[in-house]
Order: structure tokens, then sequence, then C-alpha cells
């Protein structure tokens, strides 16, 4: 037996629970993980108020990201004992996630757990950080540099945005934090943004073109702020959309990418190619800050993940939250 959140959707409706769960009744899969750690991330405070149809199979266990040790494998790459993350796939939507003491994955999906991190500090980054990590490598394969000017992170208080600002900021970026946050300011200059703007600024219907002010973007809340974002981006500018804090919608104009060539580079993690997660990984490990790591996580355990998965949707988490599961 092990312990594990489990959702449930039948005639008496959608709930998660804190359940003992048997271990036949693991999923199928070539490499079983004992989960040191996992984590909340947007969608998984989706997933376990049942706020949008994220999971797609019932009985589900969340949780999109874990990290942990390998207890049994039949796949070529792990043995019992090697240190593993796992980011998306998926996971915790149509397979068992790692909001629970064990989980049964695909070894394909893995990567290994790099030196620089223990397993709670890689659940502090979870999808969130690798998701502003894959925009950062985003706006670098584009070429934008430091000495190009300002680039604004909207829904910065949240955990990809404040990761995104922490490394943006560690690579010698200046970075503008748009909030609804904005009496955080401290918080905001701890993680080395220069500007904190907000985002009531962003949230209305804008012009097509604004005053060019943007080198580039990391957007998190879509709709109408990303529009805006796109139409305050200087000519050659890259907006990276990876969010839709704020809507799923984009009601912009094709103006700033006809006449400023502006690029809209959108980021996926979940099925973010074996390669690219090992890349972003390797980037976190060199270019996040530990300080500022430890700064924007709070810990907390897998009782208490249910009732924080209702504030982070509430916008009421600030930066990322750690589910501590093994001692
Ligand atoms: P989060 O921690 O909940 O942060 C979201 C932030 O967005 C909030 O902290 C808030 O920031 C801002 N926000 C919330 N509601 C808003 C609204 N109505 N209008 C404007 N801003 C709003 O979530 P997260 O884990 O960082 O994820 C952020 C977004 O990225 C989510 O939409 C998530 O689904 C998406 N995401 C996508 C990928 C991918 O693979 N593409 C991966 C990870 C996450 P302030 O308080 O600073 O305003």
């Amino acid at each position: 037996m092990f312990k594990g959140i489990l959702i449930d959707k039948d005639e008496h409706g959608y709930r998660a629970a804190l359940k003992d769960i048997d271990d036949s009744a693991l999923p199928e899969g070539n490499v079983t993980v004992r989960v040191a750690a996992s984590t909340l991330n947007y969608k998984d405070g989706l997933a376990i108020t049942g706020k949008s149809p994220v999971v797609r199979k019932f009985p589900m266990v969340p949780g999109i990201d874990l990290a942990g040790t390998v207890e049994a494998s039949s796949h070529p790459d792990w043995r019992v004992g090697d240190a593993v993350v796992l980011n998306g796939w998926g996971v915790g939507e149509t397979h068992w996630g790692g909001l629970a003491e064990k989980a049964r994955l695909n070894g394909d999906w893995l990567v290994p757990l790099p030196l620089a991190f223990t397993p709670a500090q890689a659940m502090a980054i979870g999808t969130a950080g690798y998701t502003a990590m894959l925009c950062v490598l985003a706006l670098e394969r584009h070429g934008v540099k430091p000495s190009d000017g300002e680039i604004v992170v909207t829904g910065a208080a949240g955990g990809v945005g404040s990761v995104a600002v922490a490394l943006l900021a560690k690579l010698g970026y200046t970075v503008a934090a748009v909030t609804g946050r904005p009496q955080e300011a401290d918080y905001f200059k701890q993680l080395g943004a220069t500007t904190v703007l907000d985002r009531a600024e962003f949230a209305n219907p804008g012009k097509p073109l604004a005053k060019e002010r943007w080198a580039g973007a990391v957007d998190t809340v879509g709709s109408h702020t990303l529009a805006n974002v796109c139409a305050s981006t200087k000519y050659g500018g890259v907006v990276t959309a990876c969010g839709l804090a704020g809507g799923f919608d984009l009601p912009a104009t094709v103006m700033p990418f006809i006449l400023r060539g502006v690029t809209l580079a959108g980021v996926d993690s979940v099925m973010a190619p074996k390669a690219l997660r090992l890349q972003a990984w390797q980037r976190l490990a060199t270019d996040l800050d530990l300080a500022k790591l430890g700064l924007i996580t709070r810990t907390i355990s897998l009782a208490e993940a249910i009732p924080v998965a209702q504030q982070l949707l509430d916008g009421q988490v600030r930066g990322r939250v750690v589910v501590q599961i093994a001692a």
C-alpha cells in the first residue's frame, strides 16, 4: 500500500481525496519510482479542483511532476537507485502522476535528476520552472540578447513568471514584471526585476500597435495581455507564449507581426522532446540562483495539496509550492 491523492468522478460528483492505494492498482510502465517530492502547478490546481477537464481518465492520481528514486526497472536506461525527474507527458492527466508515494511510468519519460539539485529543489522548479527555461531558450534561439532591451514577464508572481524573472535577471537581461500584486515589489526586486507594472494596464483591449518597448516577452497570461504585449514589442522582438492564466483567447491583430517583424513563439513543455528537456535542465542547473529558488518556494505535505490547489487557482499562492512526500 502507498499513500496518494486520488481523483474520482462518478454519480457522486468530482472529488479528490488522500487515500491508501494498493500497489496492484498502479498503471502499466517499465519503471517504478519511489516519489520523494512533487509540486503544484496551475494544471494540478485545475485537475484537483476539477475546474477544467485536464483529467482524462478516472480514478486518477494527479501531479504532472515528480522527483524520486527508481525502485524497479526493466527499461535499459534506468537502474534501481537512480535519481530521476519527470515533467509532463500527460502524467497526472491520462497516466497516474506524482502526488503519491509511488508512481509507475514509461522510462522514456524520465530525465536524470541534475546533481545540482535535491529532489525538493527539482520540484521547486517543476514544470513551471522548466517551462520558464524553455521560454528563455526560445528567446535565445531567436537571437534576443540582454543588450537588445527590456524583457517583460507577465503573471510574474506565479510559478512560471517568478522563475522566468529570476533566470532572465541572472542572465543579464533587464526585466519588467507584470503582476496583479504590485504590493509585492520587494519580492520582484529580490528576484532581479527592475520594473514592476500593474497587470490592469494590460488587461483591456488595446491598440493594434502601441509604443515600442519590449525586446522580448515571456507571457503566461494570454488573452488581451498577450495581445497588448505583442502590440508594444519592438521591431524584430520575440514574444514567447506559454500560458492562459487570463484566458485562452488571443484578441490581437497581425500588425505587430507584419509591420514590426515581431515573432510569436509558442512554448509547450508537455510533449517537448527529450533533447530539449535535457538542455533545459542542464541550463537550470547553471543559470538558476538557488537562493532565489528558496525565496519563491514554500513546502507543504501531501494532505495539504488539496486545499492549496484551490488557493493556487484563486491567485493566493506566490511562486512555487513543493509537496514533500518522503521524509
Ligand atoms: P500560477 O503559479 O498559478 O501563476 C499564474 C499567474 O498568472 C498568477 O500568479 C497571476 O500572477 C497571473 N494571473 C492569474 N489570473 C490572472 C488573470 N485573470 N489575469 C491576468 N493574470 C492572471 O501558474 P503557473 O504554474 O505559473 O502557470 C502559468 C500559466 O502557464 C498557466 O496558464 C499554465 O497553464 C501555463 N503553463 C503552460 C505550460 C506549457 O507547457 N505551455 C507549462 C507550465 C505552465 P500575478 O499575481 O503576478 O498577476
